[in-house]
């Protein structure tokens, strides 16, 4: 997570999604989310507002801290306030993806073109009233000195 374009086993994340109950209309959250220098505005519809962390080695290092934490969205309930001219992706050799702001390096909402779904990170958003950690994922490969609190499930892949 964000995600491997070679991967072939759909992720568990993926059919957590949002979009099913976003879809029929009953969108229960809303949020607006941007980068640190404020280049990249973003706003979402989600009906859950759950985050999966994922701790696996790839979001360690991209983000510099314990885990990546993301809310999954689909494609069309996320908008992009201005034109994203600053966004960027990186893709490492086995087609790890992910995504950011070229001018101050924050994590930016990460497409996933196999499946038409975002990874918001869940630090980007404005506000966290209403979220929650559903799941900590790859807990596995994470860094000895992480001590994860809280009661949501962990697994050791995903
Ligand atoms: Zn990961
Ligand atoms: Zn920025």
């Amino acid at each position: 997570m964000p995600f491997a374009k070679g991967a072939k086993a759909t992720p568990t994340y993926f059919r957590a999604r949002s979009g099913a109950l976003c879809n029929s209309g009953e969108y229960r959250l809303k949020f607006k989310g941007s980068c640190l220098c404020g280049a990249l505005h973003y706003e979402i519809y989600t009906s859950k507002g759950e985050i999966y962390q994922c701790h696996c080695s790839k979001c360690r290092r991209v983000t510099g801290a314990p885990s990546n934490a993301n809310i999954v969205v689909d494609g069309n309930d996320l908008t992009w306030l201005k034109e994203p001219a600053e966004l960027r992706q990186f893709e490492t050799s086995e087609g790890w993806v992910s995504s950011f702001c070229s001018v101050c390096g924050s994590k930016a909402p990460c497409k996933d073109e196999r499946y038409g779904i975002y990874y918001v990170p869940a630090g980007g958003l404005d506000s966290d009233e209403g979220l929650s950690v559903a799941r900590h994922i790859y807990v596995g490969s994470k860094a000895g000195w992480n001590i994860i609190g809280g009661h949501a499930e962990q697994r050791s892949e995903n």
